[in-house]
């Protein structure tokens, strides 16, 4: 499978901090992959040196198989990765439909403007029907579409997204979620980093855990979701077995829904209350 990124043995220091010890991912062409880890593990750090705010000591950052390590950040957005970052930055004084225009600063075809704005209203319904008004009077979604639509307005190749479902409630993540897997469906590779580690793995089509600056482990976001000594260790604790009674009492009429999905969901209304 072809990857549009690879970053091989990245090291970052603040100081003499050293927040990242060798760092190594690949981010297939059109997949989803997602970053999790503790705090301080070194996730925003590694989505920051991606797109050039933080400058690393040593590796390689691969886009397309060029080194893009320590490039200014805006040739690096043009060469095709951008970043929707944490906190979203909205400008408050602007509409909307401003607001994405600002993401086409470097844009300069009208009708590729057109065209993405197309494709972002298309991804987002709730943003044309919103497009004239004050983006700080949007909910707290559709602020983080207005983000995620910000950033896909110059058509990258690669999306970076800094904890999208930060303060979000668990339904609106599930559909961020969704959105995020059918932007990477329509050819943008998307690397994500989450601390909402059960929901994000379901759609994550391979995943990294971070600690201390360093891979811990990888793998599918279908093989961690299974491994429950990794989900207990690093991403919560494990939801105790239903009783026997409680089980039959489920079947008789819940909706189908994976054992998966009820984990995200509670995790989602745990973490994420709103
Ligand atoms: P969180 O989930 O809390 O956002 P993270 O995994 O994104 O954490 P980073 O923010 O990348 O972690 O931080 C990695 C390490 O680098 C931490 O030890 C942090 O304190 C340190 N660090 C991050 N930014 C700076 C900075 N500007 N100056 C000094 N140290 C920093």
């Amino acid at each position: 499978m072809e990857n549009i990124l690879e970053i091989k043995d990245l090291v970052v220091s603040y100081g003499i901090i050293r927040a990242l010890k060798g760092v190594d991912m690949v981010i297939p062409k059109g997949k989803t992959v997602v970053v999790l880890g503790a705090n301080g593990a070194g996730k925003t750090t590694t989505m920051r040196t991606i797109s050039g705010v933080v400058k690393s000591v040593s590796g390689q950052i691969l886009l397309e198989g060029k080194d893009i390590r320590n490039k200014q950040p805006y040739v690096i957005a043009k060469r095709g990765i951008s970043q929707s970052p944490e906190g979203r930055l909205i400008l408050g004084g602007l509409t909307v439909e401003e607001n994405l225009r600002i993401g086409a600063y470097s844009v300069k075809s009208k009708s590729n403007i057109k065209k993405s704005f197309d494709q972002v209203y298309d991804l987002f319904p709730i943003l044309k029907e919103r497009k004239d008004q004050q983006a700080t009077t949007l909910s707290g979604g559709e602020q983080q579409m207005l983000a995620i639509g910000r950033a896909l307005m110059v058509n990258p190749k690669v999306l970076l997204l800094d904890e999208p479902s930060l303060g979000l409630a668990p339904l609106i993540v599930k559909d961020i979620f969704q959105t995020v897997k059918k932007i990477a469906a329509e050819g943008v590779s998307v690397l994500m980093v989450e601390q909402n580690a059960r929901q994000s793995l379901l759609i994550a089509d391979y995943a990294y855990v971070m600690e201390l600056g360093t891979i811990k482990t990888h793998g599918t976001g279908d093989t961690l979701l299974k491994d429950d000594a990794l989900i207990s260790a690093y991403l919560g604790k494990k939801k105790e077995k239903p009783s026997a009674a409680a089980e039959a009492k489920a079947d008789e009429g819940a909706a189908e829904t994976s054992a998966a999905e009820e984990d995200a969901a509670d995790e989602g209304a745990a973490d994420n209350p709103e």
